[in-house]
């Protein structure tokens, strides 16, 4: 699942491998755009915010992605070249004996200046997984509450609220948490609930697993993402199941009727 945790390890691995690399050749085009040149170019840092994935090039440019569910990096072989009926490639980078950096189904892939990084991240709230997450959990607690009659789980979904927590975090910390999906935000404790997602998606991070249950057996790594009307690991009550809703952030959601009673919330 590509979310802030996910993405994070993603531009880890990158950076560790290609930071440095110069560009010996390269490709990227997108739709009716003007191709971009990378060749001659240094590959410097590979960083990420929330869900995007920033590389960022000597030249002062910042090749800017977001995988939303089916976008892939992916490192191949040295003087790797995709066949001319390539899948949706949208980029490729040759770094030399480093291997050749692509692209894969990129829905998001674009390049701007670096000093205007913000023209694409600027509406992003505090990074859940950020170093300085402490000092700004104040300001996403504030986002959040701003908006009280919003549903918490729609609200945490809401990258300008905070940024880097996506569906799967989202639905499983509310469950740890005891809380409804679609309990008010104004109704419950949202510190806590921002602190609990932010220490959970820690320790996948730092695990590099996306099981909340710490099982890493099929069908046993959630409690409730994914398991409609499949027992709740903790209690047995059918997991229930809400489609995704209009809004954007309104992700499609599963909660334990009685683990996460609605009485006492909503
Ligand atoms: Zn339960």
């Amino acid at each position: 699942m590509a979310e802030g945790d996910s993405i994070r390890r993603l531009a880890t691995r990158l950076h560790t491998t290609f930071a440095g690399a110069p560009v010996l050749d390269s490709e990227y085009r997108r739709g009716g755009e003007v191709p971009v040149r990378f060749a001659g170019d240094t590959l410097t840092e590979v960083a990420a915010v929330g869900k995007h994935l920033l590389m960022r090039f000597a030249s002062g440019r910042t090749l800017h992605s977001h995988l939303r569910m089916q976008g892939s990096w992916r490192t191949h072989r040295p003087a790797w070249r995709p066949r001319p009926v390539a899948d949706r490639l949208g980029a490729w980078l040759d770094l030399g004996e480093r291997g050749v950096l692509a692209a894969h189904d990129m829905p998001v892939l674009e390049v701007v200046a670096t000093t205007r990084e913000h023209t694409v991240i600027g509406h992003l709230g505090p990074d859940i997984l950020a170093a300085d997450w402490a000092e700004r959990i104040g300001e996403a607690v504030a986002n959040v509450a701003a908006a009280p009659d919003l549903p918490i789980r729609q609200a945490l979904m809401d990258q300008r609220n905070l940024c880097g927590i996506g569906n799967l975090w989202a639905v499983e910390s509310l469950f740890i948490g005891g809380i409804h999906p679609y309990a008010r935000s104004g109704a419950i404790d949202i510190a806590a609930t921002l602190d609990r997602a932010h220490r959970m998606m820690l320790l996948g991070l730092r695990n590099a697993t996306q099981s909340t249950t710490g099982d890493l057996r099929r069908g046993r790594t959630h409690w409730v993402y994914g398991r409609y009307r499949r027992p709740c690991l903790r209690c047995g009550t059918p997991v229930a199941f809400r489609a995704a809703g209009a809004d954007p952030y309104d992700r499609e959601t599963w909660w334990c009727p009685h683990c996460q009673s609605t009485r006492r919330q909503v």
